[in-house]
């Protein structure tokens, strides 16, 4: 729903741009359409950025609205390039010559600007160059786009162009400059406006990853099972806030609802913070974010874990009285058993009769198959659902095994460890 939506907005300013341009000629009106496209398609990506948590139902989720993010800023920058290409003809309608001349300019350094940057981003994504773009360096450079944006709006106020002010097009693409720049002063200001003050109060070091509690200091974030939260710490190196499940939601007889993160030290960041953090740091946190919630889901529920993929599935096992009516089975798959997290927790959770867990242990069990969780689940999965989260490769195989073997399954939700 939501990419339609975007698709209608680009639509609407392709429509627009034939009263407003056609009568210039075709390559002309072709360029300054592709420009008013590309237009609208940057301004939708600089709301995308803001995080919107009130449109995450139409996108499915955070990782799907970063997903319009980025492919809307693929079509902008592939739009702007034919704009750029196909020099408009305007046949000497002039606004004022040196306002003109800025406008050119400014033009000039928004389409440098966006090829550059645009270009990184999508480079990034190649296999090869990837490892040679630190993420950190990216996302500092990436900021810059809002501006390139602002140099467009510009571009596109002052220039000399076929259509006045009073056009229809002229008028929405005004609107989608407000959008695009109002989200990209929010965006700036997040930090300032969503993110709220925790305290860590205790820090486990276990094998496999880092058990992180922290309490607020003030007035915490909302947030429910399943959901994540961006956070980062006071510390050198552990400015940059990442995205983290909460895997615990604890309201004590204190009335403060204290959120634990598990953390897998993968890469610089979650080595640091296993390495730095310690109890009275503080920790910035914002969100809660995303829509796996079983709450969502049917009366039987297979929920699926790969690793460290176990946490959103901790906090709802955690919260299960929420979930009362439905039938739950947790395959919690680990390479071996020393490995797993929370079990203490799954086990509390067991005492509730709708819910079960087994632990699958590849390096014991070999790898997991439909006929292990169907025995394990001890309900019919055909018409179940299947939450999962784990690794992209283990899903895939998951739900070919069962559609293989004659199950078929309601719905398969899954939360994806990485905004791609
Ligand atoms: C919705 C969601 C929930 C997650 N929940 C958990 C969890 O509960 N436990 C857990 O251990 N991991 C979780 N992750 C994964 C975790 O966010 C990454 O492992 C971590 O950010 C990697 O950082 P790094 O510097 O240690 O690794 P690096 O090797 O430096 O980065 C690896 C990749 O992580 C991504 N990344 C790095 N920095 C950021 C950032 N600031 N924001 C977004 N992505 C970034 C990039 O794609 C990068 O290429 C979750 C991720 C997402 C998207």
């Amino acid at each position: 729903m939501g990419i339609l939506i975007i698709f209608l907005a680009c639509l609407v300013a392709m429509l627009l741009s034939v009263p407003a341009a056609s009568h210039a000629g075709l390559a002309t009106w072709f360029s300054i359409a592709s420009a008013s496209t590309a237009f609208v398609a940057m301004a939708v990506n600089q709301y995308l950025a803001t995080r919107p948590t009130y449109v995450e139902p139409l996108f499915g989720g955070l990782d799907r609205i970063y997903r319009a993010h980025k492919w809307t800023g693929i079509v902008a920058l592939g739009l702007i390039l034919a704009h750029y290409v196909i020099t408009p003809n305007f046949k000497g309608k002039l606004l004022t010559t040196g306002l003109n001349d800025l406008a050119r300019l400014f033009g000039e350094i928004g389409f440098y600007g966006l090829m550059v940057l645009g270009g990184i981003s999508v480079s990034k994504r190649l296999p090869r160059i990837a490892r040679e773009f630190p993420y950190h360096l990216w996302r500092q450079l990436h900021r810059f786009i809002g501006v390139f944006f602002i140099a467009i709006a510009i571009h596109f106020n002052f220039i000399k162009r076929p259509f006045d002010g009073t056009a229809w097009l002229a008028i929405y693409l005004n609107v989608f400059a407000a959008i695009g720049i109002a989200s990209y002063i929010q965006t700036q200001l997040r930090a300032l406006l969503r993110r709220r003050r925790y305290r860590v109060v205790e820090v486990d070091r276990a094998g496999s990853a880092t058990l992180i509690t922290a309490e607020p200091v003030g007035r915490g974030i909302r947030a429910a099972p399943g959901q994540f939260a961006f956070i980062a710490a006071h510390r050198p190196g552990l400015r940059e806030a990442h995205p983290f499940t909460i895997a615990g939601h604890d309201t004590g007889p204190d009335g403060v609802t204290r959120l634990t993160f598990v953390v897998k030290p993968l890469g610089d960041f979650t080595r640091r913070l296993r390495e730095r953090i310690a109890p009275g740091d503080t920790l910035m946190v914002e969100g809660g974010y995303g829509r796996f919630s079983a709450r969502r889901g049917g009366e039987r529920q297979l929920w699926v874990a790969g690793g460290i993929g176990v946490t959103p599935f901790l906090a709802m096992a955690r919260s299960m009285a929420d979930l009362a009516g439905k039938k739950i089975h947790l395959v919690y798959c680990v390479r071996d058993a020393g490995e797993a997290i929370g079990l203490a927790h799954l086990d509390e959770a067991r005492k509730h009769p709708q819910f079960s867990y087994t632990l699958h242990s590849s390096a014991i069990d070999g790898r997991v198959s439909p006929e292990v969780m169907k025995a394990g689940a001890g309900f019919d999965l055909d018409g179940a659902d299947l939450w999962y989260c784990g690794p992209a490769a283990m899903r895939q195989a998951i739900v070919k095994g069962f559609r293989d073997s004659g199950v078929k399954l309601a719905r398969v939700e899954f939360e994806r460890f990485e905004f791609r």
